[in-house]
């Protein structure tokens, strides 16, 4: 694996797990950006104390690293009730879920983490616990086994999904909340950055975290890794402190993309550039060239890309833009040879 893949792919990698937990935001009002969705579940923190109730459901949905598990874990903590995760493909039969259900007090927090990946049996199993607060334990197996309905506290689901659109749609129809997490803009990261270097205990000018945030694909996971990375740098080789040269030599050093695509990021647009003159292509076809899902290629990676202009999707499929085709050293020309918007034309390589 390349520097290049380890530092910005934005799935949570083994060495993020310690500092990742101290640099989470305990409380609503450390959570930085995404005003929308900070808005509405103060709003429905505020109802639900008055009413002395537990939080409707919540469902999170966007890329991974935004920050879906770190709002999870703070809405227990602001509403003062305990809280347990798991995830979508650890849990293989109902009896994984009735403890943890059964032992739950009222307004607990039950995060399910990958919540498309619940398999069939425990989808049917939660429904009746999430509208009804009951469960069915089966007391033998087999065709005539006996099932015993147990009533629950009620609780409060909290599910986090990259694939919204994988969810089945009974499931979706439980969640009172749900709410998009979007990339963050490079000031939004910056914050985060001058916050987490902080908490490390790295002096950073204002300067040096924007170089740090306009690289971090939008995403507060990756922002938090290369700020790490910058950090062991600056300690080696700069003092200790983190400007805005240090930074671009770190980054420079380490590799990292300019514009904080990662290596799908470049896969996905080469692919379009290289096998179908920059498209249109249609999604399926563009899944099949990479190997890779399409629900995956247009939930997970398209957004980010089309956000810094390096995609367009279109009526006929998708598009490269003169940016993308700049970025990896291809030459546009247009149809009749001049500079076009669209590229239908391309030459040389680097
Ligand atoms: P997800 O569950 O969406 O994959 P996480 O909640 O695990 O993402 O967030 C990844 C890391 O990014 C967290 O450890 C946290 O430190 C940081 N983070 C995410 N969102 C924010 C935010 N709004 N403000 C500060 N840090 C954040």
């Amino acid at each position: 694996m390349s520097d290049r893949t380890q530092i910005t792919t934005p799935d949570s990698l083994e060495e993020d797990a310690g500092t990742e937990t101290s640099l989470r935001p305990q409380r609503l009002a450390e959570f930085i950006g995404q005003t929308k969705v900070r808005e509405a579940l103060s709003i429905a923190i505020q109802a639900a104390t008055q009413r002395r109730e537990a939080l409707d459901h919540i469902l999170f949905h966007g890329p991974p690293g935004l920050g879906k598990t770190t709002l999870a874990a703070l809405l227990a903590r602001e509403m003062g009730v305990n809280f347990k995760s798991t995830s979508g493909p650890i849990l293989e039969k109902p009896a994984d879920l009735v403890g943890i259900l059964t032992n739950q007090r009222e307004g607990d927090i039950l995060f399910i983490d990958e919540i498309h990946r619940l398999r069939p049996i425990i989808e049917e199993f939660l429904y009746p616990a999430m509208e009804d607060w009951q469960i069915e334990i089966r007391l033998s197996d087999g065709p005539k086994a006996q099932t015993m309905t147990m009533k629950i506290e009620r609780f409060t689901l909290v599910g986090a999904t990259t694939r919204f659109g994988l969810l089945t749609a009974p499931m979706r129809a439980r969640f009172g909340i749900v709410e998009r997490l979007n990339f963050y803009p490079a000031e939004e990261l910056a914050t985060i950055v001058r916050r987490s270097a902080d908490i490390l205990g790295v002096e950073t000018s204002e300067e040096g975290a924007l170089e740090i945030a306009r690289r971090s694909r939008g995403t507060p996971r990756v922002a938090n890794r290369l700020l790490r990375r910058v950090r062991d740098y600056a300690e080696v080789r700069a003092g200790g402190s983190i400007d805005s040269k240090v930074a671009q030599d770190a980054l420079k050093m380490l590799d990292v993309d300019e514009y904080g695509l990662d290596e799908m990021d470049a896969r996905v647009l080469k692919t379009i550039i290289e096998k179908f003159e920059g498209g249109p292509v249609g999604l399926n076809s563009l899944a099949v060239a990479l190997g890779e899902d399409a629900t995956t290629l247009e939930e997970v990676y398209e957004p980010f890309l089309i956000m810094e202009g390096f995609l367009m999707r279109t009526p006929q499929g998708r598009v490269a833009t003169p940016r993308a085709f700049r970025r990896f050293g291809y030459t546009l020309k247009g149809p009749g040879g001049k500079g076009g918007d669209q590229a239908s034309l391309f030459t040389g390589e680097e």
